[in-house]
């Protein structure tokens, strides 16, 4: 990571403890690594995301219902779906300075710092260099230099995949010792072999023999497999239909240190839809799309997004992309999706024995559905909102000059608080007797915040930075005239409106609806 962008990570990280939005779990014990708290406002913006998700699945969508499956299941579940047997990452050590690293991640960040890092430059300097006139996919398929090197980035890619496929871990460690891949930390190429490591956490059940190992779940999408019968005999649901859930997930990553965005405890947003055989690809482009529009309707710039395509498929996949959000780390994914085939039902049925078939009334016969799933990672999504909404620019301060402002430019229906109202000054207690009267009949109607403390110019800038699209202030003239100031965050613009007709003012910019209007 650049300085710059190193920076700005870090200013985000300490704003979400500083505002209160997520701790280190465990923290007055010196923090468990790789898991996390959400604060007072980190909680209530995550049940935003998370009721936006919902909201845009099963309450707009007359063929998905919800379902809310327990963590634990019964331990056949996960030899089924392969996660006992093939849910690994492939880890290495250096044997100086003792970090441990994903050997896929190590290779892809050489091909990031010494291969692409000198295609985008040469871009860039074409760019300058012809200006208006500049073609940018023009050049990337005929500059003989950067045709040599996407070459070489696609040979390595290629043969790491495949090897890693094939189980050849030997491959692995023979590519890293091509590629003269140093550790970052003590700078020598000093590595152990390459070996494979399970993802899975392990705890026992109620007998505590060895036998009686049970697994936090890696994934909320085998919940839904193993309910598809149940949910298709209580619901009147016909293919194509999907079912919708939202909940923790565990994987005991190996390298965990980029904040929320890989943790050990963590929560998904997962949709399997359910589609006849064959018909996978046209839901698979219809999801596609209708996911990039979910986030783009937040107001993420276009640019920040993008697709990519996997080329190495999982074993249960025969289409499978990624919707990846710019982070201030770069380019990683944010969103899965995927077409599953029938892998996961035929193998419940195997399994358990039960047939998870469905019958097709039109069609007049039986058979395994396919399935098309969407997968996004709730916190992967809260960080990529803040991302986006974390700004700097200027504000006058009480005397007028322009200072520096911190300010989350969140879209208002997701926004954890979306009203503060605030009595001009906390001594008059005619004003705060007004400004609680206001709050106190507001408060039923969205989230809000009563707050007294500091000059009204700092608890602007506190409201700001928590991301709150508007403030009330009640003045001397609100107890002549019934009339309050209302601030808009980004704007920062100030209109006097009448007490009666603020909060149906403020419930229509920051109602949910406007978001779900656009999908
Ligand atoms: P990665 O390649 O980054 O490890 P993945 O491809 O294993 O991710 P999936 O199995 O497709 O991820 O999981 C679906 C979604 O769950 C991801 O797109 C991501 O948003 C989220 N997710 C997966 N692992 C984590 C994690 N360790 N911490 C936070 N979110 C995660």
């Amino acid at each position: 990571m650049a300085k710059q962008e190193q920076n700005v990570f870090q200013e985000i990280v300490s704003h979400c403890k500083k505002l209160g939005f997520v701790y280190q779990s465990s923290e007055i014990y010196g923090g468990l690594s790789a898991v996390y708290d959400y604060g007072p406002y980190g909680v209530l913006l995550k049940n935003n995301i998370k009721q936006y998700w919902w909201k845009s699945m099963v309450q707009m969508h007359e063929n998905i219902v919800g379902i809310d499956a327990a963590i634990f299941m019964e331990p056949t579940v996960w030899k089924a779906s392969g996660h006992v047997d093939a849910f690994n990452d492939p880890l290495v050590d250096n044997k100086d300075s003792k970090k441990r690293y994903r050997a896929d991640h190590l290779i892809e960040e050489y091909i990031e710092s010494k291969i692409q890092k000198k295609i985008d430059k040469d871009v860039a300097k074409a760019a300058k260099r012809f200006g208006d006139s500049f073609n940018k996919e023009e050049y990337l398929a005929t500059d003989k230099r950067t045709l040599d090197r996407q070459a070489k980035i696609d040979a390595i890619l290629s043969r790491m995949n495949n090897s890693l496929n094939t189980g050849d871990l030997k491959d692995i460690d023979a590519l890293i010792a091509e590629l003269e891949i140093a550790c970052s930390v003590s700078g020598t190429k000093n590595w152990t072999e390459v070996r494979q490591f399970n993802l899975m956490f392990s705890t026992q059940g109620g007998g505590a023999t060895s036998d009686d190992v049970l697994y936090l779940r890696p994934e909320t999408a085998q919940g839904i497999f193993v309910n598809f019968l149940n949910v298709l005999n209580t619901s009147r649901q016909k293919i194509p239909f999907g079912i919708a859930q939202i909940g923790k997930a565990f994987r005991n990553e190996i390298v965990a240190r980029q904040f929320i965005f890989r943790m050990r405890e963590f929560e998904q947003m997962e949709m399997q839809f359910f589609v006849r055989p064959g018909e996978q690809k046209q839901f698979y482009e219809q999801w596609k799309e209708a996911r990039m529009k979910w986030h783009l309707a937040l107001g993420t710039p276009a640019d920040k997004l993008r697709y990519h395509d996997h080329e190495a498929l999982a074993h249960y996949a025969d289409m499978a992309l990624d919707i990846e959000f710019e982070y201030p780390f770069g380019f990683r994914e944010l969103e899965g999706v995927h077409s599953r085939t029938d892998f996961d039902l035929s193998s419940h049925e195997e399994h358990s024995g039960k047939k998870l078939q469905y019958f097709d009334p039109e069609l007049k016969e039986s058979y395994t559905p396919y399935v098309v799933e969407t997968s996004v990672g709730c916190d992967r999504m809260f960080l990529s909102v803040l991302s986006q909404a974390y700004q700097i620019d200027e504000a006058p301060d009480s005397k007028g000059k322009m200072q520096q402002r911190v300010v989350l430019r969140l879209h208002p229906a997701i926004a954890p608080i979306k009203c503060a109202v605030l009595p001009l000054v906390k001594k008059d207690e005619a004003l705060t007797n007004k400004a609680r009267e206001i709050f106190n009949k507001i408060k039923y109607s969205f989230e809000c915040q009563y707050d007294e403390k500091d000059s009204v110019g700092k608890r602007y800038r506190r409201q700001d930075e928590l991301g709150t699209p508007y403030c009330i202030t009640i003045d001397d003239q609100t107890l002549e005239d019934n009339t309050v100031t209302l601030r808009e965050r980004d704007s920062m613009e100030q209109e006097r409106v009448a007490v009666e007709a603020v909060e149906r003012i403020v419930q229509q910019k920051v109602d949910m609806r406007v978001l779900l209007q656009q999908l």
